[in-house]
């Protein structure tokens, strides 16, 4: 689950993160106060979407100007102009992709003067099963550029967790960054906290880009972007009240309320399986035939009749899908219950392109039987070659 940067930045601040003082505004009227509060003389107009790239980003309308999505204002009047014309506007950015997202929300802060930036991340390390840091002294810079053309620019290492974070962790971050004396004191603190807040809120990524020093000789955190790890949200009901779901889409929340693992992807297939193994098999084979998939869905192992027809709705629910290839292997689940699944889904919603069936398993015969005896016109296939052949032949007419 991702936030705002200035949720990020919160949270951040209550582990003793030096951040710079802000307040979002979600009204344009609310500009001004927000501004005269800070108090000035520099204030940063920042666009919040759950994309980074915002500063180098661009606006769909020409009415929101050319300064992209992250803006030094000089004065209250400036900072309102700016609300005035970020605030509903689409922000395009690397990240986003071409279609952009609204901005709803922007943050005022206070401007800082900037000395040095730095890039600091942590992320979950798969390979060693630890918190690892990353950490370039080429910071307010595309980290996958530094990583392409300067990769001994970047420091990694990783923290093990019988001793947690210790005092020789912060000293190579503070090296690492080329800091000494009062600065490499700053950075190590800054180093336990942030670690702190990274496992007590079960962080899945954090990252920092830019880290700065200040022309005042403080070190902060001038940007913020956290995902947490969704699983754990239970145990978080604070972080998960930050939750934007006009950030995510659309079709991955209903799916979440049936349990279901759905991500939207580009293609023109719409898939429904269970098992993620057996779904990434699918994804490749249609693939291997020359279509792309529309989505990943895993309906799990204990799917009902519910799931399966919540499944199909999202599914044929997309534009994008011209086709729709099931693939269930009945393990846990018998073939029948799905295929019952299918046909009243298909009732329910109706069917304006092609299903291509595959099912194999448990109660195999009695569920092709239900689908043959269904009246429906659903394409039955033997095997996973032979699905994913039939299903790519039916959308291309
Ligand atoms: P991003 O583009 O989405 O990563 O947004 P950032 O929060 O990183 O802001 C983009 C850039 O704006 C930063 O890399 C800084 O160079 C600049 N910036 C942000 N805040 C300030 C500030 O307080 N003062 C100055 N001078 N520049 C800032
Ligand atoms: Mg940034």
């Amino acid at each position: 689950m991702n936030i705002h940067e200035y949720q990020a930045k919160a949270v951040l601040k209550e582990f003793g993160v030096p951040v710079s003082n802000g307040r979002p505004v979600f009204k344009a009227e609310e500009a001004e106060a927000a501004a005269k509060e800070l108090g000035g003389p520099l204030w940063v107009v920042k666009s919040q979407i759950h994309a980074g790239g915002r500063g180098k980003g661009k606006f769909k309308e020409a009415e929101a100007g050319e300064k992209g999505g992250v803006r030094l204002a000089k004065s209250v009047d400036e900072v309102k102009q700016f609300v005035g014309e970020m605030l509903g506007k689409t922000l395009v950015t690397i990240q986003t992709g071409p279609a952009g997202k609204q901005v709803n929300r922007l943050y005022i802060e206070d401007g800082s003067d900037i000395e040095k930036e730095f890039y600091l991340s942590m992320l979950v390390d798969r390979e060693t099963s630890r918190i690892a840091f990353v950490v370039s002294t080429e910071g307010g810079m595309n980290i996958e550029d530094v990583a392409h053309d300067t990769p001994e620019k970047i420091v990694t290492f990783s923290v093990d967790p019988a001793t947690g974070v210790m005092g020789h962790h912060g000293r190579r971050v503070a090296k690492a960054l080329g800091l000494s004396g009062d600065l490499a004191k700053q950075a190590e603190k800054v180093v336990s906290q942030l670690y702190a807040a990274f496992v007590a809120k079960d962080m899945e990524m954090l990252e920092i880009n830019p880290l700065i020093v200040g022309k005042d000789g403080k070190i902060k955190a001038l940007d913020a972007k956290i995902s947490f790890d969704g699983n754990a949200m239970y145990r978080h009901p604070d972080i998960f009240a930050l939750r934007d779901e006009t950030e995510e889409d659309a079709k991955e929340i209903e799916a979440s309320k049936y349990d279901l693992n759905y991500i939207t992807l580009d293609g023109t297939i719409g898939c429904m399986v269970n098992g993620a193994g057996l779904a990434m098999a699918t994804m490749d084979i249609i693939k291997l035939y020359g279509e792309s998939p529309a989505n990943f869905l895993d309906v799990g192992g204990g799917a009902t009749k519910e799931k399966v027809t919540a499944a199909f709705k999202i599914i044929t629910a997309d534009p994008n899908v011209q086709g729709i290839l099931i693939n269930i292997f009945g393990g846990i689940m018998r073939c029948d219950v799905i295929a019952e699944g299918v046909i009243a889904a298909v009732k329910e919603v109706g069917l304006k392109v092609p299903l291509v069936v595959r099912l194999e398993g448990t109660n195999v015969e009695l569920g092709k039987d239900i689908i043959a005896k269904s009246g429906l016109n659903v394409i039955s296939a033997d095997d996973l070659d032979d699905a994913a052949q039939k299903i790519v032949k039916a959308v291309r007419g």
